[in-house]
């Protein structure tokens, strides 16, 4: 039980990756509390693990507005106690037009895709100061690296959790607070299955290029999390970890 005696909180908790997160933090013994928008799936989720004996809450809240988030996050602290480890988990793709692109398109993207990590960790830090412990997990992207054209910008919200987590991993360091990114390549979610459905032969040309052979589960990105929530990984910080089967090493 690699996380026992921790409450671990995850956005974008109900589907993909973020699930797969939820689930192998709950079976490593966490108390486990995530959020999501889509209020169906979260709420059967919790309902199946908490059947199950395992500690799970949820709670609906977008991760693009401060209020919702910080309501979750006063909960979820009522309910389990203070949050030792945070997984910034929600996230959507963006496939704009830097000219028709609008400015609230843009701010609504940016809302979601980086500065939750700001917000979670202004709501999280504060009890794991006063611990003098805690690790925060930002689901990067292979996108935080390398980038596909059409996908703009995407690229840039994604560098930007990758500046975050160093920013954070530096000044949280004398708190004993480790803060690491994990960069998945392309693993079957919803999100990456609307993408690979989009065109004709997409999905044939992703299989591919794959190192591997194949598309990674959503399961191999949370066994990844889970090590850098527990205490098998206390010597980890500032650090971005590649899950993308090879991909990253990859040259066009
Ligand atoms: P997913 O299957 O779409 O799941 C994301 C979950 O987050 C969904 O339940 C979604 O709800 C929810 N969500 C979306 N916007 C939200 C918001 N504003 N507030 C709260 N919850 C919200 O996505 P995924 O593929 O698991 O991706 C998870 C993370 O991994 C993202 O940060 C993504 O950028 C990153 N990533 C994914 C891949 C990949 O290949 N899948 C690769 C690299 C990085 P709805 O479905 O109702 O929108």
């Amino acid at each position: 039980m690699k996380l026992a005696n921790k409450h671990i909180f995850v956005t974008g908790g109900a589907k993909g990756i973020g699930e797969a997160i939820v689930r192998d933090a709950a079976a490593e013994g966490a108390k486990v509390s995530f959020i999501d928008i889509d209020v169906a799936v979260g709420e059967k989720l919790a309902a199946e693990l908490s059947a199950t004996g395992k500690q799970v809450a949820f709670v609906k809240a977008d991760v693009a507005s401060f209020e919702q988030l910080k309501s979750a996050f006063e909960q979820v602290v009522a309910k389990f106690g203070d949050v030792t480890g945070v997984v910034n988990n929600a996230g959507v793709n963006s496939h704009a037009d830097p000219v028709t692109m609008t400015d609230k398109q843009w701010d609504d993207f940016f809302a979601i895709d980086m500065k939750p990590v700001w917000l979670t960790a202004k709501l999280a830090l504060p009890a794991m100061r006063k611990a003098k412990s805690g690790s925060i997990v930002n689901i990067c992207s292979i996108h935080g690296r390398l980038t596909y054209p059409g996908f703009f910008p995407y690229g840039a919200a994604k560098s930007a959790v990758l500046g975050l987590t160093r920013n954070l991993a530096l000044d949280e360091g004398k708190h004993e607070i480790r803060v690491n990114a994990v960069s998945p390549g392309y693993i079957l979610t919803d999100l990456t299955k609307n993408y690979l459905n989009a065109e004709v032969g997409r999905a044939e040309r992703a299989n591919s290029i794959q190192p591997l052979g194949r598309i990674g589960q959503p399961s191999e990105v949370a066994k990844v999390v889970t090590f850098l929530l527990s205490d098998k990984s206390t010597y980890v910080s500032g650090s971005d970890w590649a899950v993308d089967g090879g991909l990253g090493a990859r040259s066009a």
